[in-house]
């Protein structure tokens, strides 16, 4: 069981500057976030993209943005848990909540904050009968290491960077590797894209038009993937890996379960406090609502100032929370390892 002040529920620019801002109250957090790594919306939407309404940055790409929040809130050492869902929130007797998550991490910490924007991102998964008993065993949605397959014939269904990254990778260890597309327009670098090219030109890998129709397997092995080309044919592609990257969609998922009072899927929080219907439970970014919401990274960011605030009262009972400058402040340059 790990035991912290505060646990952030969500790695996205929020749930980020939700750290900076406990940090300066002197709160200690350890942030989950379903998705192997930090920046939410930022890094799995639009990480190329220019955000033009961040105060004092002009224009900040939207990956930039989350680098520089990781860099601002480094002093206060979070501790991440990343590919980790938080499945269950339990509010304990003598006070404050266990969390738990799908990795089966325990923390137990004295208030929570949920920062889970749209929700925990998932892979968009193959809706055929036979996925499920394959998934985790031959059918893969998530590849930790390209080694994993060394001598296996694989087939990488997708079109954009994911499946032009991994296949261009597997091409160095698998014995074949086939590239599925529906399209021959991706959505990958050029570069990417350019080399598979290449490597098909040179035999040592396929591209092939067209929709996954059905799967050929025994038990939880695959043998080969029925594939409805463009032309309107149905080849069979043998093949002992299916490995799928159709992007990720999100999914408000457990917290939906909390008991925590819902407004069409968003979290009800006061604005004094961006406190949920549960006390000691806060919500802040894409994930709350209350009158006047503005789904913006700065609305979140003014939320977990004021949640950080409420947090250190409710934590200190009877200690005045005093408002400090962090440029005259010489307790807030002592925690930001500034003296
Ligand atoms: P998110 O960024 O959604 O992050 C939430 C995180 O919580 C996710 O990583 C998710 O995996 C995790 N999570 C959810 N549930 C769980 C769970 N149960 N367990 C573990 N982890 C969980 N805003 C602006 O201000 N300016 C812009 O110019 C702008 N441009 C945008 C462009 C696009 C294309 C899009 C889609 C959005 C844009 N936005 C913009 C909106 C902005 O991205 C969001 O307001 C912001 O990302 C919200 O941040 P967040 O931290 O609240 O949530």
């Amino acid at each position: 069981m790990i035991e912290t002040d505060v646990v952030i529920v969500g790695a996205g620019p929020v749930g980020l500057f939700q750290v900076f801002e406990l940090g300066l109250l002197g709160l200690k957090a350890h942030v989950v976030d379903a998705m192997p790594h930090i920046g939410g919306q930022c890094v799995e939407l639009y990480p190329d993209k220019p955000i033009y309404d961040i105060p004092a940055l002009p224009v900040c790409g939207a990956r930039e943005l989350i680098e520089r929040l990781h860099e601002q809130i480094r002093p206060f050492a979070p501790q991440f848990h990343l590919g980790h869902t938080v499945t269950a929130l339990q509010p304990q007797a003598g006070g404050g909540f266990v969390l738990s998550t799908s990795a089966g991490t325990r923390l137990r910490c004295g208030a929570v904050v949920i920062a889970a924007g749209l929700g925990a991102f998932e892979p968009r998964r193959l809706a055929l009968p036979q996925a499920a008993a394959l998934e985790g065993h031959a059918l893969h949605y998530l590849v930790r290491d390209a080694k994993a397959f060394a001598g296996q014939d694989i087939i990488v269904a997708g079109g954009g960077d994911s499946a032009l990254d991994w296949s261009l990778e597997l091409v160095e260890h698998a014995r074949s590797v086939v590239l599925l597309h529906r399209s021959p327009r991706f959505k990958a670098a050029p570069a990417s894209v350019a080399r598979m090219h290449a490597l098909c030109d040179a035999l040592r890998m396929q591209f092939l038009e067209g929709d996954i129709v059905g799967l050929d397997t025994a038990d939880t092995a695959l043998q080969a993937v029925r594939v409805r080309t463009r032309a309107g044919l149905t080849v069979r592609v043998e093949a002992t890996h299916l490995l799928v990257f159709w992007g990720l969609h999100p999914k408000l998922g457990p917290i939906a379960d909390w008991g925590l009072a819902l407004d069409r899927h968003l979290l009800q929080v006061d604005t004094a406090h961006f406190q949920t219907s549960q006390p000691g439970v806060y919500a802040v970014g894409d994930i709350n609502t209350y009158p006047g919401k503005k789904k913006l990274i700065l609305s979140g960011f003014h939320e977990a100032a004021l949640a950080a605030f409420a947090i250190k009262e409710q934590l200190t009972p009877g200690e005045k929370v005093h408002l400090q400058y962090t440029t005259t402040s010489p307790l807030m340059h002592k925690r930001l390892h500034v003296e």
